[in-house]
């Protein structure tokens, strides 16, 4: 492949809001946008001109072909829906597109096959019969030789049965000469050579030609901005391409999916409405990370904030299903709490003591009431 280097600049101008663009085809349901700020840098794509020529029989065919690059992939481009001017080089700084290039070379080739084919299959018809025509010369000739090599030794015969020396040295020479001039190796030779000249000339040479790059750039749109959910505050930083009319860089914290509707979770992540959860205890919103936990108990799934590890038996259960103790301040799940047959309350089962009544044993509150009962009726015995 051929290149020159014709380059030309061409520049997008975009007369929109960038803010405006950028909050329809993007929300916050459950937060609120404070602070928004954004910056301008430049985005590229390519439009490469290829010229193909179809060099066979002798002639050139030319064909043009425009390939338009865009994010490492070929586009169907049409600059007409934009508003474009001539670009100045001097104010941007032009990446490298050499890969683009690449690709765009590719793509030309699979624009380029399904002709490449058909002349292919043409010429290869037109030299199958040239081909043809060669062999048959070939097995004409060596039929118009034995021919005469068959009448010579026919009248050899008769001459032989005649005696006619004279006749018959004749003959002899005739077919000398005859096979002399019939040298087999050679018309072999001859119509290899043939051939072979015949097939280089139903030869199909393609070239391709970069005549013109044209580097086309326009503003892309950096925002940084910051939601707030009842005290929790963050911050994202993503982009608008107006060319692509595409948002990008907000990955749900979750799933790792481009979001369009950005839900904050209790914890502080942003996720996408695939990724969000209710907290089956508390109801507040969290993501699909964050309820993690199940109640061991009732199994549902709860948030950090309502999951217990019961003091007892370790397990990880949901508020409905475990009591703190007033006392010790630890919390029991409701299987490991105790009954205290005197009150019959649920209690801390690490704190029963024997009552000096009834030898039973008796949660801490009733033991001290006991305690004291036992104190002011001692006083007054
Ligand atoms: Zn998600
Ligand atoms: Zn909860
Ligand atoms: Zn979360
Ligand atoms: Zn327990
Ligand atoms: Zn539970
Ligand atoms: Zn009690």
């Amino acid at each position: 492949m051929e290149n020159t280097d014709e380059r030309s600049f061409l520049k997008i101008n975009f007369s929109i809001n960038p803010s405006d663009e950028l909050f329809k085809r993007l929300s916050f349901p459950n937060s609120e946008v404070k602070r928004i700020a954004f910056k301008e840098k430049n985005g590229f794509f390519y439009r490469f001109n290829f010229e193909t020529s179809f060099d066979y029989l002798g002639k050139t065919e030319k064909i043009l072909n425009t390939i338009y690059l865009f994010n490492g992939k070929p586009i169907k481009g049409d600059l007409s829906e934009y508003s474009v001017t001539e670009g100045n080089e001097k104010e941007i700084k032009v990446p490298d597109y050499k890969n683009d290039y690449f690709l765009a070379k590719e793509e030309l080739k699979k624009l380029v096959q399904g002709k490449t084919n058909e002349i292919s299959r043409m010429l290869r018809g037109y030299l199958d019969k040239e081909k043809e025509k060669i062999e048959e010369n070939f097995i004409s000739e060596t039929k118009k030789f034995r021919n005469n090599l068959g009448g010579i030794a026919e009248k050899l015969m008769e001459f032989s049965k005649s005696g006619d020396i004279e006749k018959i040295k004749e003959q002899k020479k005739l077919i000398n000469s005859l096979r002399e001039e019939m040298n087999f190796d050679e018309i072999e030779k001859d119509k290899t050579r043939a051939l072979q000249l015949e097939s280089q000339k139903h030869l199909l040479n393609v070239e391709n030609k970069l005549i013109k790059t044209t580097i086309i750039y326009y503003p892309v749109y950096t925002f940084s901005l910051e939601a707030v959910k009842a005290g929790i505050r963050k911050s994202f930083n993503l982009q608008y391409d107006p060319v692509s009319e595409n948002v990008s860089g907000l990955l749900c914290e979750n799933c790792s999916d481009e979001m369009r509707e950005v839900i904050i979770c209790n914890s502080g992540h942003a996720v996408c409405k695939d990724c969000v959860r209710l907290c089956d205890s508390c109801k507040k919103e969290f993501c699909k990370k964050c309820l993690r936990n199940s109640c061991e108990i009732c199994s549902k799934k709860i948030c950090k904030d309502c999951s217990v590890r019961c003091f007892r038996c370790s397990r990880v259960v949901c508020k409905d299903h475990t009591r703190q103790d007033k006392l010790s301040g630890y919390f029991y799940c409701k299987d490991c709490s105790r009954r205290c047959d005197k009150c019959g309350n649920l209690k801390d089962p690490f704190t029963f003591k024997v009552s000096k009544m009834n030898n039973r044993e008796i949660c801490e509150d009733c033991f001290r009431e006991e305690t004291k009962e036992s104190i002011v009726g001692g006083i007054f015995e």
